[in-house]
């Protein structure tokens, strides 16, 4: 029987098709149900071909994303979408599941900045968005890539992944908007309530198996196995082309002009190399002339990847991931690890590593100048502020942090902080609020205490 995706399956014209990372010449629909190389097991990667991109002058790519982002025209307002032709231009405009995802603010972070001694410092909001971290960005393109492959009569009937935080929400809020069902396997009594009522709330299929974490992504894999449940996990490279964006839009809301540094909090190693493939691409159409130095920063209780580049990325180290604060980078065999290795060599980038008094400190002094960061970013800013003390990044450089989640969704993290009680953590900047009796007096008393008089 001749299916109704078949026509997408005539691969030699495409000019947006996976490809093995390792270099195995098959090319792939993107619309057919495959997540690593048939040949060789490498991971895929949406492969761009420039020459009919190359076909418009880079002033006018420019013009037109700035003309599209943040207006209210479908689907074009997304920081994603306003992208479009970069992203999956094969898409159907009735396919695109979006939620105007992306152009999310980049401040001055001015205050943050003169206190730490490198007054042009940026911080990118990826938190600010509709489930509350970066994880957005991929998971439209994902979703929108499944609904036209059910139109399209695939035997695709749900989506699924396997994880505790970040991914399942956005992949359940996005399926939720598509009508998709979702499907989410989570280790049982592993998680918190924070994490487990965003899927809940969006209607997703929620599985709590008595396992750990390698334990369920096993169970999802081999659920998956028959192609009727499409699997949402870190290997599958669609979530790289929306992630890849926020490089793009960084470049954007600077006016074209490319920053000295990009400092991200780093697990599975998705969103860096995203990073990179964005401005490579930039790169290649000639809208930048340079790269930025890029910087990993990973918490030193799940570290393989700074243990790596120790080595000088001459071998792969996995560890076992410990326990910490920063939960969503909590990995120890990171998947995209062969895409990293190029984002950081190419740009002539820096791996780092904080621990968990670092992380925390840096969080709690980041919110004393106004912000509310996640423990991520905390990793992030932590970096940074090493790599200023050793000189690494001078105080002139112009330096974004990318914060990956809205610190509202790791409030059990901010008030172990303020109420001294997290493992491995000296609270410097502890803050409690202070009991008093209804007391106008007391109240008086303990007010000009606090400002000193
Ligand atoms: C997923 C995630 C990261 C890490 O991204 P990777 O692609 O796994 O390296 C960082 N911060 C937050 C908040 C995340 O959810
Ligand atoms: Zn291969």
């Amino acid at each position: 029987m001749l299916s109704a995706i078949e026509p997408e399956r005539h691969t030699a014209h495409q000019t947006v098709y996976f490809r093995c990372i390792a270099g195995c010449s098959a090319k792939h629909s993107l619309f057919d149900v495959i997540y690593t190389c048939p040949s060789c097991g490498s991971l895929l990667e949406v492969h761009h071909d420039r020459e009919p991109l190359k076909k418009r002058s880079a002033t006018a790519w420019k013009q037109l994303f700035d003309s599209r982002i943040g207006t209210t025209k479908w689907p074009y307002g997304s920081g994603v979408w306003g992208m479009r032709e970069w992203v999956i231009p094969a898409l159907a405009d009735e396919n695109i599941v979006s939620m105007f995802e992306g152009n999310t603010n980049l401040f001055w972070a001015e205050r943050l900045g003169q206190q730490l001694g490198i007054p042009d410092l940026w911080l990118k909001l990826c938190g600010n968005s509709h489930t509350g971290s970066f994880k957005d960005l991929g998971m439209t393109v994902l979703v929108s890539v499944v609904k036209q492959m059910m139109a399209q009569g695939s035997s695709v009937k749900a989506v699924a992944c396997a994880s505790t935080g970040d991914t399942s929400a956005a992949l359940a809020a996005y399926a939720a908007y598509a009508g998709i069902p979702a499907v989410i396997f989570l280790p049982a009594g592993k998680v918190s309530t924070a994490q487990l009522i965003q899927p809940v709330a969006n209607g997703a299929h929620v599985l709590a198996l008595d396992t750990d974490f390698d334990g369920c992504m096993k169970i999802v894999k081999e659920v998956t196995q028959d192609n009727s449940i499409y699997l949402a996990n870190s290997m599958n490279s669609l979530r790289i082309e929306g992630q890849k964006t926020v490089g793009i839009e960084i470049v954007k809301q600077f006016d074209w002009q490319v920053p000295d540094w990009i400092v991200i909090p780093v697990g599975n190693l998705g969103n860096i190399s995203a990073l990179y493939k964005g401005f490579q691409l930039m790169l290649d159409l000639g809208l930048i002339s340079r790269m930025p130095r890029l910087v990993a920063a990973q918490a030193a209780k799940a570290n393989p990847f700074y243990e790596s580049f120790k080595t000088g990325f001459k071998e792969k180290i996995n560890v076992r991931a410990q326990d910490t604060l920063a939960n969503a980078i909590r990995i120890g065999n990171p998947v995209s690890y062969e895409k990293a290795i190029k984002a950081i060599v190419a740009t002539d980038g820096i791996v780092e590593q904080a621990t968990e008094n670092e992380l925390a400190a840096a969080a709690a002094h980041a919110d004393l100048t106004g912000m509310f960061t996640c423990p991520h970013t905390g990793v992030a800013l932590a970096v940074l502020t090493k790599l200023l003390k050793r000189g690494v990044i001078k105080s002139s450089d112009r330096t974004v942090v990318i914060s990956t989640a809205h610190g509202l969704k790791f409030t059990d993290f901010k008030v172990g902080y303020h109420e001294s009680r997290l493992a491995d953590v000296t609270s410097q900047y502890a803050n409690p609020a202070v009991y008093l009796p209804a007391n106008a007096d007391a109240v008086k008393a303990e007010i000009e205490q606090r400002l000193g008089h």
